[in-house]
């Protein structure tokens, strides 16, 4: 296992807006840039991953494993960065270099083995997918249809044989915008293999935000009846009566399942706890906790809650912090991204003269890939 890999992230990301580069924004989580480090980590494919960066940025990896980084300054284009990591693994005698573009996070282990692979056979090994649009070529103010099945887009990590590259790399003058391209342009054979559609680049702000949102709503309403303990939002409120039910009759925590289901397109609360034995008399906390921990295995994060509860009594403000702690427990929320209103009905029907309590909420929840 004599490869290494070559990060390339000294470039300023022109068409970012921003004002710093883009691979120190946060991607799913971490650093875009952290993104490609910890996968070619994770492969335990190479010997050392050096990163072309700008130095100001090194603190990023600090806490990264010292044997195994190299943090090196870049030059002034591409190809300047992609020659100084080249120079400095030369004493390190390797037998294959990867060269990859920070702004692609999203390539997969299965393309990293795959190069390697076919780099026994060949000396350059490089992924590109097909034009998903039509093409056309301009040519003196004249256009020309061209064949998208014989265009290709290359993509990165690409890899290469390191005696290979770095004699062809060292020549180099222009600039160019892949090591592919020193290959070809000195027609010399590349292997291109099927690359991946979702290992493209990141370009502009708009490609940050890879997450969905959606939007959920619950309603429940209970009977009160005399000499049952009243549970709001997971915690027993002093109380002359309670909710009727076939579990504790909890509006709130019911409309709040209610609301994360439909959020995420699961049918309702009664398709989970039908009105069988099992569940009788169940704790509603207890109904709620496997919905939250399926929220969690399934990329989603709640953003915010909304709640109306409706009733003449129990008065809300007296235990609005409470019920809003409670949640913020059950649900793994900040309590700032909950709010609980208090609405009475002007006496009026049912609730009006204290015969039910309802609640209605509303949820969004973010999806992230
Ligand atoms: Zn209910």
């Amino acid at each position: 296992m004599n490869n290494y890999f070559v990060l390339l992230a000294a470039g300023k990301g022109q068409r970012f807006s921003q004002n710093k580069p883009k691979q120190y924004f946060d991607y799913k989580d971490k650093k875009l840039i952290q993104h490609s480090v910890d996968k070619a980590l994770a492969s335990k494919l190479f010997k050392k991953i050096i990163i072309v960066q700008s130095k100001k940025y090194k603190n990023i990896f600090k806490n990264y494993n010292k044997q195994k980084i190299v943090i090196i300054e870049g030059g002034k284009e591409r190809n300047d960065s992609s020659l100084n990591a080249l120079k400095k693994i030369k004493k390190y005698k390797p037998n294959n270099v990867f060269i990859h573009d920070a702004a692609r996070p999203n390539f997969s282990n299965k393309l990293l083995t795959k190069l390697l692979k076919q780099l026994k056979i060949h000396k350059a090994v490089v992924p590109f997918v097909n034009s998903q649009d039509s093409v056309k070529l301009r040519k003196n103010n004249k256009y020309f249809n061209l064949d998208r099945d014989k265009i290709l887009f290359t993509q990165t990590p690409q890899a290469f044989r390191f005696k290979d590259l770095y004699n062809l790399a060292i020549k180099q003058k222009k600039r160019i915008t892949d090591e592919a391209s020193l290959f070809v342009s000195n027609n010399l054979k590349v292997k291109f293999i099927l690359g991946e559609n979702r290992n493209s680049k990141i370009t502009f702000p708009e490609d940050f935000k890879t997450s969905k949102i959606y939007y959920g709503i619950g309603f429940d309403i209970h009977k009160l009846i005399k000499n049952k303990k009243l549970y709001l939002g997971g915690i027993k409120i002093p109380y002359h009566s309670g909710l009727k039910g076939h579990s504790d009759g909890d509006v709130i925590l019911h409309a709040i399942i209610d609301a994360i289901l439909g959020a995420t397109r699961k049918k309702d609360i009664g398709f989970f706890y039908p009105n069988t034995k099992k569940f009788k008399n169940i704790r509603s906390p207890k109904m709620l906790k496997p919905i939250i921990n399926n929220l969690s295995k399934s990329n989603y994060l709640i953003n915010n809650l909304d709640i109306n509860l409706i009733c003449e009594q129990p008065k809300v403000s007296k235990y609005r912090d409470k019920i809003i702690i409670s949640i913020s427990k059950l649900i793994n929320l900040h309590k700032d991204r909950i709010n609980l209103k208090g609405k009475t009905v002007e006496k009026l029907g049912l609730i009006g003269k204290e015969k039910a309590i309802a609640c209605e909420v509303i949820i969004s929840i973010i999806k992230y890939d």
